[in-house]
């Protein structure tokens, strides 16, 4: 258990190079437990990078990632930095779900097996108690009557809320998302926003890559714009929205609005 007062995710001094090209600059965010912190930004600005750190599928060049009492990819010896072993980086990773653009669903099992495989295979679940939980799961997402459907079966806004329910199945301690909404028609998007928002009123910790400005300003606690692999300006999300300090905020913002 973390103290009430200590962020559950903080990341300092993030920096991440692919090669020699310096992609993230000495990021820090924090996030409490139970809030949304939306992140927004031009294309390439390092957004999905900063997920990818956080959820181990990237290594770090710099920094510390906390998520919980967990130091992300690695162990502190002395004041020493040690990379984890494969195993203990299964076992961070199981306590962040990430959901992404794309939905990712295995495209030969249904609904209810896409949500019941991890759990499963992974944390060595019992059969019959996962497919409880799916179905639980799935109807809280608004497929209740779908379980059996194969992806192909479902439209692109279902598929993404299976994928949600998938990633939930895990019972993870953070839920990150990567422009969930970006990858479909626009008349799908407001189901899966509003599966999201049903998710943080739950006290679900969120960090999520948007653009959708209204999913912000309604239920962000935090909104940060980063632009060029730094954090350009982070706070109250309808202060910001209303009133942004910086030249470049206003400007992406003008066209995003
Ligand atoms: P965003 O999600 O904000 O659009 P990204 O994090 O995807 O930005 O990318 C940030 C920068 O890092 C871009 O310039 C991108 O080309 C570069 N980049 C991302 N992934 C890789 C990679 N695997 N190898 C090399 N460069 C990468
Ligand atoms: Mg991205």
């Amino acid at each position: 258990m973390t103290e009430d007062n200590k962020p559950l995710v903080r990341i300092e001094g993030l920096h991440k190079y692919y090669g020699h090209h310096h992609v993230l600059k000495g990021i820090d965010m924090t996030v409490k437990k139970g809030e949304v912190a939306v992140v927004i930004g031009p294309s390439g600005s390092g957004k999905s990078t900063m997920l990818r750190c956080v959820n181990l599928m990237e290594t770090i060049s710099a920094g510390r990632i906390h998520v919980g009492d967990a130091l992300i990819g690695h162990r502190e010896i002395n004041g020493k930095l040690h990379d984890l072993h494969t195993k203990e980086i299964a076992a961070q990773r199981r306590n962040i779900g990430m959901v992404f653009q794309k939905f990712n669903l295995f495209p030969h099992m249904t609904a209810l097996e896409n949500v019941i495989e991890a759990p499963v295979q992974v944390k060595g679940q019992n059969k019959n108690e996962a497919k409880n939980r799916a179905h639980e799961l799935l109807k809280m997402v608004g497929l209740g009557d779908k379980t059996q459907h194969y992806p192909s079966q479902l439209s692109g806004g279902q598929q993404q809320r299976v994928a949600i329910a998938r990633a939930l199945a895990m019972e993870p301690e953070v839920m990150l998302f990567d422009e969930p909404t970006s990858a479909l028609d626009p008349e799908l998007v407001g189901d899966v926003l509003n599966v999201m928002k049903d998710l943080a009123r739950s006290g679900m910790t969120m960090i999520v890559v948007t653009h959708e400005i209204g999913f912000a300003r309604e239920v962000g606690d935090t909104l940060t714009f980063m632009d060029g692999g730094v954090v350009v300006e982070s706070g109250d999300p309808r202060a910001i929205i209303a009133d942004p300090q910086h030249a470049r905020t206003r400007e992406f913002l003008s066209r995003v609005l």
